[in-house]
């Protein structure tokens, strides 16, 4: 651009000169013309000389008469007379007169010879008296050498006069060679210049081509993962919504990711980045986009998939179990590797009504329902869940009024050595006796309390109910509290567990943290250091859930858990899924080599039970041994249960 204006400034620069030599041109020819006239021009000279032939002619026509009077002489007197007087006016008009008048001297001179000629004009017609031919001859000598002096004058001046001329020419011919010679060059570097001007302007075109194309990209993508937009997204739904095809409608999925913000906040800005650019690589790979497919960044950790002529359900549902299984695979974010579940609510364009903004509110309220069963959920939306996404709205409206302290307690479900049937412990699960509705489970809560951040809150509940609690059992056995990933992160949860061991007065080996596997387990040195200031305090660290998410069996060594809990998926599968029970077996074997304790939590029949034991693991969870239950009722169960020395 700074180019092109210089280029222009130039430009008019060399056009304004241009035209000032073009206008100055004909001034100049005009002045040569003149100039050239004025050199081509005699007549002042030939005039003088002239006029003095004529005057010698006129005093030779007189002598000859003197000598020889005749009739013809007089006569040839008289017009030779004529022709001086007429060469005498000549001499005072036009530029013979300016030449004339221009000088005293010339003026008297002349005025002296008319004075003369004036005097003889009588004498002439009367030559044959000898007195009248005295008198003309004598005048005619008094003037001579004026009329000598006039010719010789008027000869030097025009002679000296067509010399300046011609100076003056040759610099008149200089000026204008110049000016032709600029014109030319000027032409030419004209030309030069708006062939330049013209590249310029084509490069300048096609830059504000591609910058228009950058623009029209950038309102239809999102600038980090270079994904369509919600804009795009709204265009190909109104045109997937323009005709209605029952057999093949088109269906939208809205996949949220499971554990993003803590990735955010624990890893920082830059890696959710880069994992969002991450999963977006990933949509795009299972996405054919060119069948009008669509995978877009809707928001935040929110994408949304269209999938246009999508078929079955369960055509649709096998794609969301392959984006699933996809975006499970560790991502690479920031030296870290990064794992991350989601959760997917799909909706179909079932019926010809169901506009763009409908469609998408379904997905969501699928997403929604999804969400509350847990993450990693995949469902496809009803129209009953519409009254399920206003019953968790209320929930959590009635969760930010809650009182924590009055309405969230303890559960106590135990832990046993399955085949001596003592108890090991107790695992401390959260209830909300929320004030109109009864006991509302964890799992309907905790997500809305770890998304609110009440969690921080219920959570120091818990563990000092349950610290206070254990203190009044009849036997000295551990309690396990459940530590969420949230109140990891904002909360410090070593200066929290001291305190309340103080406050208590419960000895450190009788806690339990429960870590569920999670996003934080990325956050190698804050886990690490989170397990080690625990166990130095003597507090016994569980790794939860095990098996499920994106745990892996290296994470037990790196850091350093006590004790792992076999998710009760696998041991709900045993007796159907040999492959749950190979991976039973491996997890099993491999924690006896690190020597970590295992529990298997969910056994809830004695074929369960027996399997598990099969499989190496002598501890377990279960309702086979004891279902949840409140401080006074465990107390009864302790009393009559025996207890184990491994607790
Ligand atoms: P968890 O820590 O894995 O707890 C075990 C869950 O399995 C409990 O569900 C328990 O009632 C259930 N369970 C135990 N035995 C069986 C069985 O034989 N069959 C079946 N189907 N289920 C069994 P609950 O109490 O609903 O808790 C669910 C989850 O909520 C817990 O899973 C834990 O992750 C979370 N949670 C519970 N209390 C707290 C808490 O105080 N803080 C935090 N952050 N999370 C909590
Ligand atoms: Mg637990
Ligand atoms: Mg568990």
């Amino acid at each position: 651009m700074r180019h092109f204006n210089r280029l222009r400034l130039i430009l008019i620069s060399l056009m304004g000169l241009l035209g000032i030599a073009l206008a100055f041109l004909p001034f100049v020819m005009q002045m040569t013309e003149a100039a050239v006239d004025r050199t081509s021009r005699h007549d002042m000279a030939w005039n003088g000389i002239n006029g003095r032939s004529e005057y010698q002619e006129l005093r030779h026509v007189l002598m000859t008469y003197a000598l020889n009077p005749t009739t013809d002489g007089q006569q040839a007197a008289e017009l030779a007379y004529e022709i001086f007087v007429s060469r005498l006016n000549t001499w005072r008009a036009g530029v013979f007169g300016a030449f004339v008048e221009a000088s005293p001297a010339r003026r008297a001179i002349v005025g002296w010879i008319a004075e003369s000629i004036h005097k003889i004009e009588a004498d002439i017609a009367h030559l044959d008296d000898d007195r009248a031919l005295t008198r003309i001859l004598a005048e005619l000598d008094r003037i001579d050498a004026d009329v000598e002096q006039l010719a010789r004058d008027s000869y030097t001046t025009n002679t000296e006069e067509i010399a300046a001329n011609t100076i003056v020419l040759r610099k008149l011919q200089i000026v204008q060679q110049s000016l032709i010679i600029g014109l030319i060059g000027s032409g030419f570097v004209l030309v030069v210049l708006l062939l330049l001007q013209n590249r310029l302007l084509g490069r300048a075109h096609n830059a504000e081509k591609v910058i228009s194309a950058e623009n029209a990209f950038l309102a239809a993508h999102d600038i980090l993962t270079g994904l369509p937009n919600r804009n795009s997204l709204h265009t190909a739904l109104a045109k997937a919504c323009r005709i209605f095809d029952a057999g093949r409608p088109p269906a939208v999925l809205i996949i949220d990711l499971d554990g993003f913000k803590p990735i955010n906040d624990v890893l920082g800005h830059k890696a959710g980045d880069q994992l969002l650019v991450s999963v977006a690589k990933r949509l795009e790979k299972v996405v054919d986009q060119s069948s009008g497919n669509l995978a877009c960044r809707f928001g935040g950790d929110e994408f949304v998939v269209l999938l246009q002529g999508a078929g079955s359900v369960d055509a649709v549902l096998a794609t969301a179990h392959t984006l699933l299984q996809v975006l499970r695979e560790p991502h690479r974010v920031d030296q870290h590797k990064v794992s991350i579940d989601a959760t997917i609510g799909i909706a179909f364009r079932d019926q010809p009504n169901i506009d763009p903004n409908e469609l998408i509110h379904r997905a969501d309220i699928a997403l929604y329902a999804a969400k509350a069963k847990g993450k990693g959920m995949i469902l496809v939306f009803e129209p009953e869940m519409a009254t399920g996404i206003e019953a968790r709205q209320k929930l959590e409206a009635d969760l930010a009024e809650a009182d924590p302290w009055a309405e969230f307690e303890p559960h106590y479900q135990p832990l046993v050595d399955i085949t001596s049937g003592e108890i090991l412990g107790v695992e401390a699960l959260a209830r909300w006796n929320h004030p109109t509705r009864g006991m509302v489970l964890p799992g309907e809560f905790i997500p809305a309390a770890e998304s609110s951040g009440r969690i921080v809150e219920i959570g120091r509940i818990m563990i000092e109910k349950a610290c206070r609690d254990a203190m009044r059992f009849p036997k000295p056995i551990a309690v396990s509290v459940n530590l969420s990933t949230v109140q990891m992160i904002r909360m410090d949860v070593p200066a929290l567990v001291a305190d309340v061991l103080a406050k208590t007065k419960l000895p450190p080996s009788r806690l339990k943290l429960e870590i569920t596997e999670s996003v934080m387990i990325h956050d190698a040195k804050g886990t690490r250091a989170l397990v080690g200031k625990l166990q130095t305090m003597g507090v016994t660290v569980s790794l939860d859930d095990f098996g499920t998410g994106y745990s892996s069996l290296s994470y037990l060594r790196r850091f350093g858990f006590d004790e792992l809990k076999i998710d009760r998926s696998f041991v709900g599968d045993l007796d159907h899924d040999r492959q749950s029970m190979a991976i039973v077996q491996t997890i099993i074997a491999l924690a006896r080599n690190l020597d970590i304790k295992v529990i298997a939590e969910g056994i809830e029949t004695e074929e369960q039970a027996k399997m598990v034991v099969a499989a190496g693991c002598a501890h377990g969870q279960g309702y086979l041994f004891g279902r949840p239950l409140p401080f006074d009722k465990v107390l009864n169960v302790l009393g009559s249960m025996p207890i184990a020395r491994a607790a």
